[in-house]
C-alpha cells in the first residue's frame, strides 16, 4: 500500500527501490537514446518491477530514488 505521504512507485505505489547502472556501448540501448557510449542509472520498484532510467550523473544515487518515488 501506498504510504500516507504518497510517496511511492509510479505504478504500483510500493516505496521499495533497487538501484542498478547500465553502461551503453553503442547497442540496443544507446540507439534508443541517440548516443554512443553513455551510462544510466536504474530504479527499479522492488515490488512490481517498473523501472526508469536516469543520465548518470554526479549527484548521487538519492536523488534519482527521490524523483522516482515522487
Ligand atoms: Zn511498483
Amino acid at each position: 500500500m501506498p504510504s500516507d505521504d504518497e510517496r511511492g512507485c509510479p505504478k504500483c505505489g510500493h516505496d521499495g527501490t533497487d538501484v542498478g547502472k547500465i553502461s551503453t556501448t553503442g547497442g540496443g540501448l544507446s540507439k534508443m537514446f541517440d548516443i554512443q557510449t553513455n551510462s544510466f542509472e536504474v530504479v527499479s520498484c522492488t515490488n512490481c518491477g517498473y523501472s526508469e532510467l536516469y543520465r548518470d550523473t554526479t549527484s548521487g544515487g538519492s536523488d534519482i530514488v527521490d524523483v522516482f518515488l515522487g
